[in-house]
């Protein structure tokens, strides 16, 4: 075990400093492993430090072509949430926040869970018919939900243009309280310092290049830039590279990958001390904590694999936070970037076997699989250590698109993350 993050500890490295160790050390690959987990963004990892901790499975690698948390994981807008319509998302969803609501203490690593509530706005009668279905539904749910009148929006987001001539007028809003941010870097170094610490090795700078395959022709391990490395069961989290991958092993998704942006303004003191998101504009934006405006709209118009957004998309993000907050017109745009998201036709992930034998995979999360890694990782080990679906993960597997029960959340994951 990896030596405790704590106050005292933090002390002691004040007072004697260069005796800290790495979070993790870098690993070669061995030749054979009994899982290999392909790619290192929060998915992957979370998913080997649950096949360690829940399972007792230790010789398991995570392969990542680049550095960990270097794809969507580390671009997003690190939104957590779980207001989704249907009973197998609410689930889904809610179990992984009330995980990320433990998280730091589990992980031992600071992931600055912040649950500062997120807003959705409602700016015609259409939008407060919707909020008031969508509230109902998290109610039978057994999920937190609040209905706000015009002034309450107003008292909690004072920036908020609510005057009679504003663009957007604004009639209510939706609530969750338990909703909020979590900081991106850290879910993914935490649950890759846990994970290493009880055995898993993390190997970066390594591509997945193509699957072995055995007799039968189920795989048998993957071959990669740094050489082959045998396993008795392969999963693939590798998302805006699933299709990729999957065709590499000789199957198809029902997935298209489009880029989505996201910027963040210069920062400023504390102004917005909640997340707002506005399905008529198309966009949300929250403060980070170093007091950046993070911002994000909807996916770029044509389908992707490059890492970049394209500028109409960026302008329209742009456009609709200024038309909700017309003060932070005044500000600088700081940084804007992209990552590719494998979107699925009925806006819900897949935690599947492929049917390629010993292969499976968790993708699909699209624009919103931030909030769910701790799920994600929970159910995709579960599924890998026993070959068996997780009951959260049974209604997600590949076989919804044949059967045609698909679980369709267009709505609750709109612009949508
Ligand atoms: C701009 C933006 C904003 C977003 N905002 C939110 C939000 O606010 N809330 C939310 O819940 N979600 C959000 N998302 C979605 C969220 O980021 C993703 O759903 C989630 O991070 C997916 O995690 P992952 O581990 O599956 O994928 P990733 O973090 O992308 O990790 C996959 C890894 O696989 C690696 N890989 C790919 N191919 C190979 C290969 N051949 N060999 C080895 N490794 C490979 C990649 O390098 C990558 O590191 C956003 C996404 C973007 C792009």
């Amino acid at each position: 075990m990896k030596s405790r993050y704590s106050a005292l500890a933090l002390l002691k490295a004040a007072m004697f400093p260069g005796g800290g160790t790495p979070a993790w050390t870098e690993c070669e690959p061995k030749t054979r492993y009994d899982i290999v987990i392909v790619g290192g963004g929060g998915h992957g990892l979370a998913t080997a430090y649950y096949l360690a901790s829940n399972h007792g499975l230790r010789n398991v690698a995570v392969i990542e072509r680049g550095w960990i948390g270097g794809g969507n994981t580390g671009r997003n807008t690190t939104v957590v949430r779980s207001n989704y319509l249907y009973p197998e998302s609410a689930r889904l969803y809610d179990f992984s926040l009330k995980r990320y609501e433990t998280l730091g203490r589990d992980l031992n690593f600071n992931i600055m869970l912040s649950q500062r509530g997120l807003m959705l706005l409602a700016h015609s009668r259409h939008d407060l018919e919707t909020h008031a279905r969508s509230a109902n539904a998290m109610w039978m749910n057994g999920i937190d939900a609040e209905l706000l009148s015009r002034e309450e929006v107003a008292s909690r987001v004072p920036l908020l243009d609510v005057s009679a001539g504003a663009r957007f007028p604004v009639l209510g809003g939706l609530n969750q309280r338990r909703a909020g941010t979590a900081r991106h870097d850290a879910v993914a170094w935490g649950y890759a310092r846990a994970a290493h610490s009880l055995g898993i090795d993390i190997v970066q700078n390594c591509e997945v290049k193509g699957f072995l395959k055995g007799g039968n022709g189920g795989v048998c391990g993957v071959d990669t830039t740094r050489g082959r490395i045998a396993a008795e069961r392969v999963g693939i989290a590798a998302a805006g590279q699933s299709t990729v991958l999957a065709a590499l092993a000789g199957f198809q998704l029902p997935i298209t990958s489009y880029a989505l942006q996201a910027m963040v303004s210069e920062p400023v003191k504390p102004c917005l001390d909640t997340v707002v998101l506005s399905g008529a504009t198309g966009t949300y934006v929250s403060q980070s904590d170093k007091g950046e405006m993070v911002m994000r709209g909807a996916l770029d118009f044509y389908a992707s694999y490059a890492q970049r957004g394209s500028i109409a998309v960026g302008q329209n993000v742009i456009g609709g936070v200024i038309s909700l907050f017309p003060a932070l017109g005044h500000l600088a745009l700081l940084r804007q970037w992209a990552g590719i998201v494998d979107v699925v036709h009925d806006s819900s992930p897949i935690i599947s076997g492929t049917p390629v034998e010993n292969l499976y995979i968790n993708c699909g999360w699209g624009t919103g699989g931030f909030k769910a890694i701790p799920v994600g990782g929970w159910t995709f080990a579960h599924l890998l250590a026993t070959g068996a679906s997780h009951e959260l993960a049974e209604p997600f597997q590949l076989q919804r698109f044949t059967s045609g029960r698909l679980i369709d959340e267009a709505a609750a994951s709109g612009i949508a993350h």
